[in-house]
C-alpha cells in the first residue's frame, strides 16, 4: 500500500528515504541498500580472510540508515568499537532479474560516496557465533553518504582514488580498480539472488585501513571524480 492509496492507514506511513542529486532538483527514492563484504583484497586480508577463495557475499542495511546532508554521525548505542569503511555507492534506476554483466551498467543512475559504519565489536560476536550481522551493520545512521552524481555526467568510474581521513590523517587508501568484484559483476550477481528495482543502492566494499572512530572526530571521505563526504562523529 502506498500513501497515494485512498485506504486509511493506522498511522502516518514512514517517509521513503531519498538521496539528493547533484545538479538536479529531484531526489532519488531509495528502495534497498545492498552491501558487499571483503571486496578489496588488502581489506579481506586485514580481516583475516583469503581474498582468492571467496565468491562475493552481501548483507543489507536499511534504507532509513542513510544519513545525508553532512549531518553528524551520532555515536551509536551498545558499542565501544565503531569502525569507518569508506565505499563507492552505486545507485540503480533500473532493475530486474538475471541481468547480464554486459547490460548491468544500464541499470546505474549514478554514484556517491558512503560510509559503511560498523559496530565491529557486535559484528565480531555475530561472526563468532554464526549469527546475522544486522546488529553490527544495520543500525540508525550507519550509512552516511553524499549526494548522487549522475552517470550521464561522470560516466562509470572503473578506477580512481578512494580514501578516508580522520582528523586530517589518511586512514584508508585505495583505488577503485582494486575491487575484486566490479560494479557490473556485483549487479549481475545480486540480480540472480534478488529482484533488483529502481531505487536500490549498492555499497561496493572498502579498501584496507578500517579502524575505530571516537566522538568528536572529523571524517573526510573521497572518491575521485565522484564526491567528498565530510562529517563529524557526534
Ligand atoms: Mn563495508
Amino acid at each position: 500500500m502506498t500513501s497515494n492509496d485512498m485506504t486509511a492507514t493506522v498511522f502516518e506511513p514512514i517517509v521513503i528515504p531519498t538521496l539528493p542529486i547533484r545538479g538536479d532538483d529531484r531526489v532519488f527514492p531509495v528502495h534497498r541498500v545492498y552491501c558487499i563484504g571483503r571486496n578489496y583484497a588488502e581489506h579481506a586480508i586485514e580481516m583475516g580472510h583469503d581474498p582468492d577463495k571467496e565468491p562475493p557475499f552481501f548483507f543489507q542495511k536499511n534504507p532509513d540508515n542513510l544519513l545525508t546532508g553532512g549531518r553528524d554521525f551520532p555515536y551509536p548505542s551498545e558499542t565501544s568499537d565503531v569502525h569507518h569503511e569508506i565505499e563507492l555507492l552505486v545507485a540503480l534506476h533500473q532493475g530486474g532479474n538475471r541481468i547480464s554483466v554486459e547490460d548491468a551498467l544500464d541499470c546505474v543512475f549514478g554514484y556517491g560516496v558512503a560510509l559503511d559504519m560498523t559496530r565491529r565489536d557486535l559484528q565480531g560476536v555475530a561472526k563468532k557465533m554464526g549469527r546475522p550481522w544486522e546488529v553490527g551493520k544495520a543500525f540508525e545512521h550507519s550509512a552516511p553518504c553524499t549526494h548522487l552524481v549522475p552517470a550521464t555526467d561522470i560516466g562509470h568510474p572503473e578506477q580512481g582514488a578512494i580514501w578516508l581521513k580522520v582528523n586530517g590523517e589518511i586512514r584508508q587508501q585505495g583505488d577503485l580498480n582494486q575491487m575484486i568484484w566490479k560494479v557490473p559483476e556485483m549487479i549481475s550477481y545480486l540480480s540472480d539472488l534478488f529482484e533488483l528495482t529502481p531505487g536500490d543502492v549498492i555499497l561496493s566494499g572498502t579498501p584496507a585501513g578500517v579502524g575505530p572512530v571516537q566522538r568528536g572526530d572529523r571524517l573526510e571521505g573521497f572518491v575521485e571524480n565522484v564526491a567528498t563526504l565530510e562529517l563529524a562523529v557526534g
